[in-house]
């Protein structure tokens, strides 16, 4: 499908996970290197540096964005964090469905629906990652599950009013965090295909929606993922929390399209 990229501006995410402190948050808010409208840089630290995170990147036009949400608006929820308290802390992203959060903490596509319309609500972009494991590729289910995980999501999107804003995250667990990315023909056509679900909602769903890939993306084969038709973007673990390589695939990505 056509990549018509004046109208889907290209994203490079980076989810910091658990894995930085403070002094680690300051370096890698003030070090980033982004300087064009073209391109949408997000950064997505631990709930408890987002205000510190948020100061430091006052003068940059790097956003702000959380590794994920409550259901919940608000209440006796203890742990858990609200689409208002994100908002209040300028966050205009969040992460749910993170595989991370699909297999250690048990998240489950109703309850990821849930969390969407709470963003939604706010006026936070939700970024939905999905993706099969090595398993389920294997016993040749990957576009079943991949469905599956979106169906609830599109619905919420088709019953709308209007076109909702969101990110899809393809990340194929296999590839998280292993140094084994998906190869860019496997995840064109799986991006592709998440088009194509997308279309049976609207042209215009499938023509707005950017679908960024996510495992194990490096300076390295940077190039070659986001180049792809229907890749929007990438989502960055492990490269992400090195200043380096971040700025590395910043400036890749430039090189494609600001052409
Ligand atoms: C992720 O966890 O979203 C991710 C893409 O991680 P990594 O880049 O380390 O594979």
């Amino acid at each position: 499908m056509q990549n018509n990229n004046t109208k889907r501006i290209p994203i490079i995410a980076g989810n910091w996970k658990m894995n930085i402190f403070p002094e680690d948050a300051t370096t890698l808010s003030t070090g980033i290197i982004h300087d064009t409208q073209q391109l949408e840089v997000i950064v997505l630290p631990p709930y408890v540096y987002l205000h510190q995170v948020h100061n430091l990147l006052k003068n940059k036009s790097v956003k702000l964005g959380a590794q994920n949400v409550s259901m919940y608006s608000s209440g006796s929820y203890t742990g858990e964090i609200s689409a208002p308290m994100l908002k209040s802390v300028n966050c205009s992203h969040a992460i749910i469905g993170h595989s991370e959060r699909r297999q250690l903490f048990h998240e489950q596509d109703d309850a990821i629906a849930k969390e969407f319309t709470a963003l939604v609500k706010e006026g936070i972009v939700p970024i939905v990652c999905i993706g099969e494991t090595q398993q389920q590729r294997k016993s040749g289910n990957a576009k079943s599950i991949i469905k599956q995980q979106l169906d609830q999501i599109l619905e919420i999107t088709s019953s709308a009013e209007q076109l909702i804003d969101f990110i899809i995250a393809y990340e194929p667990v296999w590839a998280i965090g292993t140094g084994e990315s998906a190869s860019s023909e496997l995840a064109q056509e799986m991006h592709e295909y998440i088009r194509s679900l997308c279309s049976k909602v609207s042209s215009d769903l499938a023509d707005q929606t950017r679908i960024i890939y996510g495992g194990s993306i490096n300076p390295e084969n940077a190039h070659d993922l986001l180049s792809q038709q229907d890749i929007d973007g990438g989502l960055l673990g492990k490269a992400s929390v090195s200043l380096d390589k971040f700025n590395s695939i910043i400036k890749v990505a430039n090189t494609i399209w600001r052409q």
